[in-house]
């Protein structure tokens, strides 16, 4: 018989990024009992840096995880690493399967499982993922203030994050990969902003010392770049909330009321699978919200009765 299989959690968490352990701390901080399910693969885990959290900038993900997991072992939260399969919900209860046969049931759920990036299938991309190609001009923008700076927007059209960028660095080109998302005036705006857009295909990305230089077009033209930003798609890491029945926006992000409360009665989303934007301070922050929700709605169940006479 597994371990886990007996105890009924208060709050089973899924995902131990900045949402979920931040749920954790205020969680277990007011008695409850918390155990974090996390497969381990933090979004922003090969980022040269974390930036945009006040008192931690340019500090290494890994070092900040570190940190929380220092902090947080003063408290009583239970860390099971795996993956969480399936999910079931009955009564009040929730029964939550994992990869490795362990069986865990909570009586409220928050998942805080993040979002999947789909890097541009171009050779060398997931390499220099997070080293210099980026995706967000806040987190990395800065640091390439001096540099020439490309953008490659194959799937999406990338005019305003274009213009975003234009504003930070030195100098920008546009890359397109064949990509025809772009209209006309679009493309004139750009290039009236001094914004070179190139539609021509990529052949390769031109490194040297594992730092991105510049790229090679279909032609043999090479560019010289020094730092990539893409404009991609995500996914959403949606599977338990698909089973669980909780309403989504088109794209993906879970739809919660400022509480972090998904339309299913005990289930919670907080960080980068919910709605808002994608930054660690946002997610640490919802994992707040998430959290004091919870408390309060356990709460008033245990207080149900005393609460009639208010
Ligand atoms: C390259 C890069 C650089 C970034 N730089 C910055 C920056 O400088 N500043 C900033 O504020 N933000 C930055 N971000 C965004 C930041 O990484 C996210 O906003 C943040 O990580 C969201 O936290 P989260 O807890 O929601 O999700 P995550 O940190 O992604 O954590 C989710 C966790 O859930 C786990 N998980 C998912 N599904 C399951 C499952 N079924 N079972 C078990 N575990 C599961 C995952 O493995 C992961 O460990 C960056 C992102 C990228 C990609």
């Amino acid at each position: 018989m597994k371990l886990a299989e007996q105890k009924v959690w208060d709050v089973l968490i899924i995902g131990g990024g900045p949402a979920g352990l931040s749920a954790a701390t205020v969680l277990a901080r007011s008695r409850r009992s918390v155990a974090i399910i996390d497969e381990g693969r933090q979004r922003n885990l090969r980022s040269h840096g974390l930036h945009n959290y006040i008192t931690r900038d340019g500090i290494l993900p890994a070092d900040f995880l570190d940190l929380v997991h220092e902090e947080i072992k003063q408290y009583p939260v239970s860390f099971f690493q795996g993956r969480a399969l399936s999910v079931t919900r009955s009564e009040d209860q929730f029964s939550v399967s994992c990869a490795d046969g362990n069986n865990f049931i909570s009586k409220r759920l928050l998942l805080a499982t993040g979002v999947s990036d789909q890097i541009p299938e171009v050779a060398g991309m997931k390499e220099l993922w997070g080293k210099s190609i980026f995706h967000c001009p806040f987190c990395d923008g800065f640091e390439c203030k001096e540099q020439h700076v490309g953008l490659y927007a194959q799937q999406l059209n990338g005019y305003g994050m274009a213009l975003a960028l234009k504003h930070i660095a030195r100098k920008l080109t546009l890359f397109t990969d064949g990509g025809t998302y772009l209209r006309l005036a679009q493309k004139q705006k750009l290039e009236q902003q001094g914004i070179e857009v190139i539609t021509k295909r990529i052949r390769k990305l031109l490194l040297d010392k594992g730092q991105l230089q510049g790229l090679e077009l279909e032609d043999g033209r090479t560019v010289d770049c020094t730092a990539l930003f893409t404009h991609h798609g995500i996914s959403t890491n949606r599977s338990l909330l698909d089973q669980l029945g909780c309403r989504s926006t088109k794209k993906g992000a879970a739809i919660t009321n400022r509480h972090q409360q998904t339309n299913v009665d005990g289930v919670y989303v907080a960080g980068d699978a919910s709605i808002d934007m994608h930054f660690v301070v946002v997610a640490a922050a919802e994992g707040v919200k998430a959290a004091v929700a919870i408390h309060n709605d356990l709460l008033e169940k245990q207080y149900a009765e005393v609460l009639k006479y208010r």
